[in-house]
């Protein structure tokens, strides 16, 4: 089993087991090519631990299925209308059957009140496949999170939604990120995937930990240790030629840069640690790593205690 080690300010670091979950699945029930037997077949034999089929507009009855070890967790995406005639994409996890079917009639707004209202987790899916300008997105009240990478966008250039993050970050909002795969077809497999970290597999240790922000986003790399303690931020993680503390601007640190000093320079890190003390006090910082093959891994945003709690 694999764990991590957390920590953020005024508390104590906390051991976590960490299960790898893919939140985003569509099968035959909406548009997918695969029944919702086969994917649970698919993403337990790949070494998942927990699974969200979440079909457009439609709930999956979980009891059907052998769930092959896995915590199933219920979903669904939905699709309210946006601005500018384009439809938002809501992915909502842990919801009950009190969530109506089809495309709902309410405004954005309503269907995420309602998300809430029934202890669901709603999510922005993939705002720049969609179109959406950060501003729309920060329209929205009571949003915990948004996708930074969905594997089914890719096919059209789309995959990744890091500069959207950065500029909600920046205005003040904290959304934590989740990857996914979108999973339609067999190309989108395996791709993107959540590190859900918990005392336990369970469906509601799990929502405990999304509501907490206790996960990461990764395409491979894993981490051990994601410490803020209030003055400085310290990661440990697998091996990887990229290791940022992202922040406004360009106040980010590096800790290597392939071939950054020429050819034959590569280093292989597994970890940093960053003095945070002199950055700006209301910016916010997140970790990004990358292994030697481009894959990447994304941290939750952080923020000084004070601000914290404006
Ligand atoms: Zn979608
Ligand atoms: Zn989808």
């Amino acid at each position: 089993m694999r764990t991590i080690s957390l920590q953020t300010p005024g508390k104590s670091p906390e051991q976590l087991n960490v299960y790898k979950a893919n939140l985003h699945t569509h099968s035959t029930t909406s548009d997918g090519k695969f029944s919702p037997q086969e994917m649970i077949d698919k993403y337990s034999a790949a070494g998942y631990d927990v699974l969200s089929l979440t079909d457009h507009g439609k709930h999956n009855d979980l009891s059907l299925y052998d769930h092959r070890g896995m915590t199933l967790i219920p979903g669904m995406e939905l699709h309210p209308d946006g601005p500018r005639g384009i439809r938002w994409h809501i992915l909502a996890l842990n919801i009950t059957r009190d969530i109506p079917e089809g495309i709902p009639e309410a405004d954005a707004q309503s269907v995420i009140d309602m998300i809430n209202r029934v202890g669901g987790y709603p999510v922005v899916a993939h705002p720049y496949w969609c179109g959406f300008t950060s501003a729309e997105v920060m329209s929205l009240k009571n949003v915990p999170a948004i996708e930074v990478s969905n594997s089914s966008c890719r096919y059209i250039g789309r995959e990744f939604n890091m500069q959207l993050w950065d500029e909600t970050l920046d205005a003040g909002k904290n959304y934590c990120a989740l990857s996914v795969d979108d999973a339609h077809r067999p190309r989108d497999l395996f791709r993107n995937w959540t590190m859900l970290c918990a005392k336990s597999n369970s469906v509601s240790d799990l929502a405990d930990a999304l509501k907490a922000g206790n996960y990461y986003a990764t395409q491979g790399p894993e981490f051990t240790r994601i410490h803020f303690d209030g003055t400085a931020f310290e990661a440990e993680f697998t091996p990887c030629t990229t290791a940022i503390l992202m922040s406004r601007r360009s106040t980010g640190r590096l800790t290597m840069v392939p071939d950054f000093e020429g050819p034959g320079t590569t280093q292989v890190v597994t970890s940093m640690k960053v003095d945070v003390s002199d950055f700006p006090r209301d910016t916010y910082f997140r970790c990004q790593i990358a292994d030697e093959d481009g894959r990447m891994a994304w941290s939750r945003p952080f923020r000084f205690p004070a601000e914290e709690e404006k």
